[in-house]
């Protein structure tokens, strides 16, 4: 029996391709790992170190769940992201090891409230309202990398309406994911349960109430979710 007050809160649960689900504990997000998607939001992606914002682990959307139009905003873009699940954790982790610390792989979305962004960006405020609202985290399965191996490259893509907005390949990052680990494990020590959204590739633009997102990622999986 526990003295919790209150109820304790659920844990999140990302269901894994084959069986099974994912707890998750945290959701950590990069900025810009994708060249072009960096000259496009107006940076020069040659000199900046990786980055990273969060959002809560209860912002994903799973099961091709709908995702609500959110509040307080004009200007709902998509991202479309590569997604690693660490399955074991640690601090300082070497590049050369990074990869044993993952246990599989799925395609999200960083979806965001740019307007918000772009206001908090100008102040020099957190990006959290702009990123880590409700339900800003549409996610697909994750497919152990037992499975799937380590995608080092392969087509990331995303279409709306069965349009194609965002088309690249994951050799295009900035930081590869062995490399992103190693730098993000030496400002937190990572954890069983930790996501990283590995940043978007260029062609991140405006979504509206109604709209159907299908993502896929080469050798990874899909996500997919209708903006309700
Ligand atoms: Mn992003």
């Amino acid at each position: 029996m526990s003295n919790f007050v209150i109820e304790a809160p659920a844990v999140t649960a990302v269901p894994v391709a084959g069986g099974g689900s994912f707890p998750v504990r945290r959701v950590f997000c990069v900025g810009r790992n994708y060249a072009e998607h960096a000259r496009e939001m107006g940076h020069d992606p040659d000199r900046e170190e990786p980055f990273f914002f969060t959002k809560p682990a209860d912002a994903l959307v799973i099961n091709g769940a709908d995702m609500p139009y959110p509040a307080k905003t004009r200007d709902l873009h998509h991202e479309m992201e590569l997604v690693v699940a660490i399955g074991t954790g640690g601090r300082d982790i070497p590049e050369a090891q990074a990869l044993a610390h993952v246990y599989g792989y799925a395609a999200g979305l960083d979806m965001t409230r740019r307007d918000l962004q772009a206001a908090a960006k100008k102040a020099g405020r957190p990006w959290d309202m702009a990123k880590g609202f409700d339900l800003s985290g549409p996610i697909g399965e994750i497919v152990p990398a037992s499975r799937a191996g380590h995608p080092a490259a392969g087509k990331i893509e995303l279409s709306v309406n069965g349009a194609v907005r965002q088309s690249s390949d994951l050799s295009r990052q900035i930081w590869n994911v062995a490399e992103t680990i190693a730098y993000l494990s030496g400002l937190v020590a990572l954890k069983p349960g930790d996501l990283i959204f590995t940043g978007t590739p260029e062609g991140v633009g405006a979504v509206n109430k109604g709209d159907v997102l299908e993502g896929a990622i080469a050798g990874v999986g899909s996500v997919r979710t209708r903006i309700a």
